[in-house]
Order: C-alpha cells, then sequence, then structure tokens
C-alpha cells in the first residue's frame, strides 16, 4: 500500500496493536463466560448475544417492496422521498447502483448497534456479518429482477471506516470487523478502500451539518478501478455518508457500487 498515512485512518501500528488486543480480549471473554453468562445486547435477558424475542421485534424490510434508491421499506420501486416530485434527494444522482437494507432502525436495533458500537461487545460482529450476508442472500432470491447480483455478483466487499478519533475511542472499526467476518463467511475479498478526512463526530452534528461534512468526506487509498464493490455500512440515517463514499469509488473508477446496510432510519 501507500507509504503515506492518509488524514483520519488508522496507522497500521494501532491495527496491528488492535489485534494483540483482540487474542487478549478472547482469552478475556472465555474467562467472563465462565463468570458471567452471555446477556441479550437488546434487553439484557440471559442466554444468547440477541435472544429470539429481539429477533422476533426486528422490523425486517421486505426487499420485494423497499426503496432500491435510499433502502427505506416502502414503494415497489422508489419512495416517495426518491421520487422527483421530492426535488433534491441525497440520493438522487448519486452513483450508488442500489441500497438494501436488513430492518428499520427500531425496536431493539439501536440498543443492540450501541452494545456493539459503544459497550464493546465486539462479539456482535459475526452476529452482524450473518444477518448481513442472509440478508443479501434472501433479497437476491425473493426479488431477483431487484437486488439480483448485490452479493453474489461483487468483487468485493469495502465499508465504511471510522475517523481515528473515533478508533482509538473505540479500540476497533466497528464496521471492519463486521465485513471482515462476512469476507471469511462468503470467500470474498475486503478491499480496505476508503479513508476518512477529519475527525467530527457525525452523530453531534445536526442533519444540515451532517451533510455539509459528509460532501468529500472520505478519499480512496488503493487501486479500485473496474471493481464491483458491495458498500458495507451499520445505519443509514440521511444516506449522506454512503453516497459521499460511493461518490469517492465512484471518481476512483469503481465500475459499480450497491450498499447494504443493518438499519435504516426513518424521519
Ligand atoms: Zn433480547
Ligand atoms: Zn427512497
Amino acid at each position: 500500500m501507500f507509504g503515506k498515512n492518509p488524514v483520519g485512518r488508522p496507522s497500521d501500528g494501532e491495527k496491528s496493536a488492535a489485534a494483540t488486543g483482540r487474542t487478549l480480549r478472547l482469552v478475556h471473554e472465555a474467562v467472563l463466560e465462565a463468570l458471567s453468562p452471555t446477556r441479550c445486547a437488546g434487553c439484557e435477558r440471559p442466554g444468547e448475544l440477541i435472544c429470539a424475542q429481539c429477533l422476533d421485534e426486528l422490523e425486517l424490510i421486505d426487499p420485494a417492496f423497499a426503496c432500491t434508491r435510499c433502502g427505506a421499506p416502502y414503494g415497489s420501486l422508489v419512495c416517495t422521498e426518491c421520487t422527483p416530485a421530492a426535488g433534491e434527494g441525497i440520493f438522487d444522482g448519486s452513483p450508488i447502483r442500489r441500497v438494501l437494507a436488513m430492518a428499520v432502525f427500531s425496536g431493539p436495533l439501536p440498543r443492540i448497534v450501541r452494545a456493539y458500537k459503544d459497550a464493546g461487545e465486539q462479539r456482535l460482529a459475526r452476529v452482524f456479518a450473518e444477518m448481513l450476508l442472509d440478508t443479501a442472500e434472501h433479497a437476491e432470491l425473493a426479488a431477483p429482477d431487484r437486488y439480483g447480483g448485490l452479493l453474489s455478483a461483487a468483487d468485493a466487499l469495502t465499508f465504511v471506516p471510522v475517523t481515528a478519533a473515533a478508533y482509538r475511542r473505540r479500540g476497533f472499526d466497528h464496521m471492519e470487523a463486521i465485513v471482515s467476518s462476512m469476507a471469511t463467511a462468503a470467500g470474498m475479498p475486503v478491499v480496505d478502500a476508503l479513508a476518512k478526512r477529519g475527525a467530527a463526530d457525525q452523530r453531534r452534528l445536526g442533519r444540515a451539518g451532517r451533510m455539509e461534512r459528509a460532501r468529500d468526506a472520505y478519499e480512496v487509498v488503493v487501486d479500485v478501478d473496474g471493481l464491483r464493490m458491495l458498500l458495507v455500512d451499520d445505519v443509514i440515517t440521511t444516506g449522506s455518508t454512503v453516497v459521499s463514499a460511493a461518490k469517492a469509488l465512484h471518481c476512483a473508477g469503481v465500475a459499480e457500487v450497491d450498499v447494504l446496510a443493518l438499519a435504516r432510519v426513518l424521519r
């Protein structure tokens, strides 16, 4: 890769320290499990990382009726937010071919995502990876005319990276962990293509601030020319993040970019 360390990207040193940290954490987890059993990330019930009841409460999005442009659960092709009548939407004119999201960001899902990103329950990476692969495979089967090839025809997976500041705060890149697990399970390559510029935490910004901040927020740091890529993210709120990341990929010569996410926020 390149000799320079682009702004906002965790260094190799930080990543190797994190890898050692992961090994220690696995040992630590085994000890913890013996002392205090796993609780559900959604409701604290002892047993599974995500219990059957919380799984049941997920508001899954039917790929046959989702908006292929923004991933919202309504509209048989594109939702009202995305129709020309709605004016200048974030997804209008974006290089993203299709967006697929697993579920609406509601019920137990926000708590589960928080438990993973901010409360350090990193075992959820594997669970989220399985959920994302199931979501894509199901969509390809259930709605082949709309989501066919989303996963199976992609050359590689990539992800929306965290800032260096968030990496240091959390000790890991939460999307890299999920996508690495997906890649192992699906036998697909991951291309760690994107680096984020700047360190502002998006959650502190309002909608307008996010849109402004996300513009040109990413740069591509490896050769992605001609690849069909599946860009994976956790939660799509306004869409500005994935659109911005997709624009950077598009400018770097990516042939096609589809987006797969765990959740879609409905306003
Ligand atoms: Zn639960
Ligand atoms: Zn839409």
